[in-house]
């Protein structure tokens, strides 16, 4: 047997196993020794048979002094009754319908027990305990120890016929027998600098501790693991991505000054300053990887607009993608306003749309407006340089499929630059190397596009040097002056037709609002659907208003139609789900409706609440749940306080963990990684140490096991 031994071939566990093992994801014998328990049970204390007390659960040892079996008088229920005594005392002890027992348990048997003393009607007796036959080897041989009871206890996550109690049974053997045997993966200096248990004993210590506090440290081993291993696979991303090579971008000046000045507004100094690393970054001739993170409406898109002239001005092209048509299409009208402000640049600068969807694009020469063009002109310009700017949805990257049949698939419109200088990603996605070679169509090794990735959604700063580590940090940390603080109100129920009264008032003065639910259609619960909602808002509450929909089960042209109208002010009132969630700007819209807010997190809302207060006029956000906890109530009180997206992200981090951020699921991390990457003082010392080491040994030549490791730990990440 080694470690990618299929389970079923490991003695004990045979096909029915196997396939219960499969369904918790274990496969192999490596797998199921790091199938670590979720948390433990302590027996460890063992009271005197005289000491116990009624109705507490209790561990204690005896022998058997008598055991029979009888039934009920009506003949139903199989009792199996023993006598156990220790040195203090004797008790009766009761199983109820385990009749095999009378087999297994023999008189003279020395047994530990866990279970409740209740009251009878004639005597106290213990009832249906959990039970274990101490072996005679007991106090011998140290690993022969007790396995379920009279100790700290494993507890797994199970599955149907599949207990903590079998995989505990299992464990154990297989743990003595191969514990020795796995290779040490952490280096040895770093293991003593940060006292972690070595390989073997963390393994052992985490199934089998010996103390609680043993049980944790060989948890903080592993987590450390994780944490190291994720440090050192982003490190050498980072590391791969210097080596690499980019067109050097020297900063014109003088350029930047004139753009700068000729917006409408002056840039905030937080603004400025994340330009100017941008800026520094596409000077140096290798390839950019830097991340903009900023709260929505902090202004990322005129930052993005800066990096574009630079590069655009020296003769190269700019591609932006974004998540989704309607946001596609926002930039493209962002950036054709921002550049029909700078007359000296309008005769220039020519911006493209494309989308997966659509069959019209668009491309802008500044001066004349707006051109629909072909996909194949948009192309073909895109290809020759004809097209300075291309905005659009992962089209951009996904050849467009066409034919019905799979088999008569043509890929069509592969779309090709000229020269490909910068690539800008709102709301994160992570671009390796050989994608933005593809996606300059040219070869590897030679000049990779610049990447600006951009976000409003805070992470975490665990998360920013752990998950998001390959990447260069740029944070916009304040809004632009003049705007006014969303007023967030919580709102009881019997208060909610006054917020509706409310609405409408505004709505008569020209105001829009959005009303955000958890899900698209009704189900049986309470929860607030889409559907249902629009239907009682637009007949029964807001008759006299326009309401409209938006859900993720329309169509991006649907969509598309329905955000155009809202931004057209067309209609009051969307009602929709959290499709709106990333970077839609009405500038009209001043209220936010949240329903069902309990099922989201604090920087989702943060979002939601983003959508207004866009503009100068004051705006609201009306948080509904139908959730009464305190807890839901303190969370939501920190959205009325707390007006950080930074702060909120690193509160849902502690209360939601890191699962619910981008970008994490990709990693398919095991849960003792996920709790991990909340503690910010191992994310430190896991990312020190990953640096050490690849100071020292940047090939880790040095360190064969810990090199393997990390290839099967690259193999198993699809970040791409
Ligand atoms: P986000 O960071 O959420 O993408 P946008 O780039 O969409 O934000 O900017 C939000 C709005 O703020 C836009 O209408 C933009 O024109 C405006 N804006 C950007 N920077 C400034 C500034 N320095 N002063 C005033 N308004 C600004
Ligand atoms: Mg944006």
């Amino acid at each position: 047997m080694n470690f990618s031994t299929p389970v079923e071939k490991i003695p004990g566990i045979g096909l029915k196993y196997q396939k219960r093992l499969n369904r918790l994801g274990i496969k192999t014998l490596g797998e199921l020794l790091f199938y670590f328990p979720h948390h433990y049970g302590d027996f460890s204390k063992i009271t005197k048979i005289k000491e116990i007390k009624l109705n507490e659960r209790s561990c204690f040892k005896g022998k058997i002094l008598e055991i029979k079996q009888e039934r009920t008088w009506k003949r139903k229920i199989i009792l199996t009754k023993a006598i156990v005594e220790d040195d203090s005392g004797a008790i009766q002890v009761i199983w109820f319908n385990q009749p095999y027992l009378i087999k297994v348990l023999k008189k003279g048997d020395k047994l530990i027990m866990a279970g409740k003393i209740v009251l009878g009607d004639k005597q106290a007796y213990l009832s249906s305990p959990v039970y274990e036959k101490i072996p005679e080897t007991e106090d011998k041989i140290q690993d022969a120890k007790l396995t379920h009871l009279g100790r700290i206890v494993p507890v797994y996550s199970e599955t149907e016929g599949l207990s903590s109690r079998w995989l505990r049974y299992i464990l154990k053997p297989l743990l003595l027998r191969f514990k020795n045997k796995i290779p040490e993966t952490l280096p040895e200096i770093i293991r003593k600098k940060e006292q972690l248990l070595n390989l073997s004993s963390a393994l052992w210590q985490i199934h089998f501790p010996d103390s609680l506090k043993l049980a944790r440290a060989a948890q903080n081993r592993f987590s450390f693991e994780e944490l190291f291993f994720i440090s050192l696979f982003n490190l050498k991303r980072r590391a791969k991505m210097v080596k690499a090579k980019a067109q050097s971008f020297p900063i014109n000046v003088p350029l930047i000054q004139e753009f700068v000045k000729s917006l409408p507004f002056k840039l905030t100094s937080a603004q400025k300053k994340v330009s100017w690393q941008i800026l520094k970054d596409l000077e140096k001739p290798y390839p950019m990887n830097r991340l903009l993170q900023g709260d929505v409406g902090s202004g990322k898109t005129v930052v993005s607009a800066i990096a574009s002239i630079n590069v655009i001005k020296a003769g190269n092209q700019v591609a932006l993608m974004a998540p989704t048509e309607i946001l596609a299409k926002q930039h493209f009208q962002t950036f054709f306003q921002i550049f029909n402000q700078q007359r000296s640049f309008s005769s220039s600068v020519n911006i493209g749309f494309l989308t997966g969807n659509e069959d019209k694009f668009y491309s802008r020469k500044l001066k004349s407006g707006t051109i629909e063009i072909s996909r194949q002109k948009l192309l073909e310009k895109t290809k020759t340089g004809g097209i300075d700017i291309l905005i659009g949805t992962h089209a951009l990257i996904t050849p467009i499929k066409k034919g019905k049949s799979s088999s008569l698939r043509v890929l069509e419109n592969k779309v090709k630059f000229k020269n490909l200088g910068l690539i800008i990603i709102d709301e994160q996605h992570r671009f390796g190397v050989e994608q933005r070679a593809k996606l300059a169509g040219k070869k590897t090794n030679w000049k990779i596009p610049h990447l600006l990735s951009m976000t409003a959604t805070p992470i975490p700063r665990s998360l920013t040097l752990t998950i998001w580590g390959d990447l260069d940090l740029s944070i916009i940390d304040e809004l632009p002056k003049g705007r006014k603080k969303v007023i967030t109100e919580i709102v009881s129920p019997q208060k909610r037709e006054k917020v509706y009264q409310f609405a409408r008032s505004q709505a008569k003065n020209g105001r829009q609002i959005f009303v955000i639910c958890p899900r698209i259609e009704e189900k049986e619960d309470e929860v607030k659907s889409v559907e249902k909602e629009y239907k009682i808002l637009s007949e029964k509450v807001f008759p006299d208003l326009k309401v409209k929909m938006l859900h993720g089960k329309m169509t991006p042209k649907e969509k598309e139609g329905i955000m155009r109208e809202f931004k057209q002010k067309k209609f009051d009132i969307l009602v929709s789900t959290s499709v709106v969630e990333v970077g839609i700007d009405v500038k009209d819209a001043t209220i936010m409706i949240i329903e069902g807010t309990e099922r989201f997190g604090l920087a989702q809302l943060h979002q939601f609440r983003g959508r207004v207060g866009r503009s100068k006029k004051q705006s609201f956000c009306f948080l509904f749940t139908e959730s009464s906890s305190k807890k839901t109530k303190e969370r939501l009180k920190a959205l009325i306080n707390c007006n950080s997206g930074f702060e909120l992200s690193e509160m849902d981090l502690k209360i939601r963990g890191p699962g619910d951020f981008f970008g994490v699921k990709q990693w398919g991390l095991p849960d003792l990684a996920m709790s991990a990457l909340k503690n910010i003082k191992l994310v430190e010392k896991a990312r020190e140490a990953a640096k050490e080491i690849l100071k020292e040994d940047s090939e880790l030549r040095k360190y064969s096991t810990l090199k393997r490791r990390l290839e099967v730990f690259e193999e198993k990440v699809h970040l791409e």
